[in-house]
């Protein structure tokens, strides 16, 4: 490309960005299929939070609580915290990018894992720090490889527990280790958008280390179980000195009015939580035993803790292939050439009918392929 010098030029840093490529919705000819490519809750969303939204369908002229304190407060009581310290953002994402611009700029390094979240990437480069990747452990977060990474310009180290796309987990064992073993200086940025999904006693003590630590933030969406995905609200918690330098340069009215009140109201929804997680812990098992019985075709499910499975194929029997056919029988799930995984795909969780039809899919392109189908 030639660069013509008479225009207006943008930052080095951030035409090296890759753009985000989200879930497709539609296939190639357009057609409307079941959505497995965005970790959407298959259950939609609770009764109380759609009634949350609704009732601000009258006064759209307003902007909203630019200080979200009703929010603020129903997540500190909700989870016991200080209110002072809940940080909003435009889904968990804003927030992710706020960290970023409060802590990081040219001449740092901001920490993450290989097959790791693709907006610790563009958050990194947007501000012009540089990006530094672990290796993975069989996909999941190494945490020696993590600590082996960081150096006198590390300023953040993003880790997501669950992660995205592996599924992975980190015990709260290691999530300890690895606070402990770093710089005081290093901020730990938890990225908790699955910890609703986790059972009780695998809660990864990433909370309590924000209550307590100076250097710890973890971030919580309502895109994912809540079903809140279309209002783009997530929240953070951690030291008051990190929320104020965040409050600083986020939009001055970044959740919306509705969006507050919907999210207010979805943390009440204790029976549509506890059912979506229930659903999820049963048709994720499920799911990851079919693809054990695929084996022989060189098919491979990772051990998930979140709603989706990153399914890898290591046989004759490709992703892409496996991608494209499967949009032909009308799914669309997750291919991520672009993340170093064009050899696997993630799958989110559905509603039955989705799952026993995409299995049912995935058996006919196995067998169409000459692979075992027993
Ligand atoms: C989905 C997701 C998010 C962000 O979601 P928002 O909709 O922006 O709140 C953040 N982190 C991970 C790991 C995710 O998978």
């Amino acid at each position: 490309m030639t660069i013509d010098m008479d225009v207006p030029r943008p930052k080095d840093w951030v035409m090296a960005i890759a753009p985000y490529v989200p879930g497709r919705s539609t296939t190639d000819d357009g057609r409307k299929v079941a959505k497995l490519s965005s970790n959407e809750n298959p259950l939609g969303t609770s009764e109380s939070a759609r009634a949350g939204f609704a009732a601000h369908a009258a006064d759209l002229e307003r902007y909203p609580d630019a200080g979200a304190g009703a929010l603020r407060e129903a997540i500190a009581s909700h989870y016991g915290l200080d209110a002072a310290r809940v940080m909003y953002g435009t889904g968990s994402d804003e927030i992710l990018h706020l960290v970023a611009g409060a802590y990081a700029g040219p001449g740092d390094e901001v920490v993450f894992v290989r097959y790791g979240f693709a907006v610790y990437e563009i958050a990194t480069r947007r501000v012009g720090a540089k990006p530094v990747i672990a290796p993975d452990l069989d996909y999941a977060t190494d945490v020696d490889a993590v600590l082996a990474c960081v150096t006198d310009r590390t300023r953040i180290v993003f880790i997501a527990n669950p992660n995205n796309p592996t599924g992975t987990y980190s015990s709260k064992a290691e999530i300890a280790r690895l606070h402990a073993a770093l710089p005081k200086t290093v901020l730990l940025v938890l990225d908790q958008a699955y910890a609703e999904y986790l059972e009780d006693a695998d809660e990864d003590g990433g909370l309590e280390l924000a209550k307590t630590r100076s250097n710890v933030l973890i971030t919580r969406t309502f895109s994912k179980i809540h079903g809140l995905a279309a209002e783009r609200i997530g929240w953070g918690y951690g030291p008051a000195a990190a929320i104020d330098a965040m409050h600083r340069i986020r939009a001055p009215f970044n959740v919306t009015a509705a969006g507050q009140s919907a999210a207010i109201a979805a943390l009440q929804a204790a029976t549509f939580i506890a059912n979506s997680r229930a659903h999820n812990d049963r048709w994720r098992a499920w799911f990851h035993d079919e693809i054990g019985k695929l084996g022989n075709a060189g098919l491979r499910a990772i051990p998930s803790k979140a709603n989706f499975l990153l399914v890898l194929f290591e046989g004759q029997l490709s992703a892409e292939t496996t991608y494209k056919a499967l949009m032909d029988h009308g799914y669309i799930v997750r291919w991520l050439p672009g993340q170093k995984l064009g050899h696997g795909l993630r799958i989110t969780i559905g509603t039955e009918d989705d799952m026993l039809g995409l299995v049912a899919a995935l058996r006919e392109i196995v067998g169409d392929a000459g692979g075992m189908t027993a």
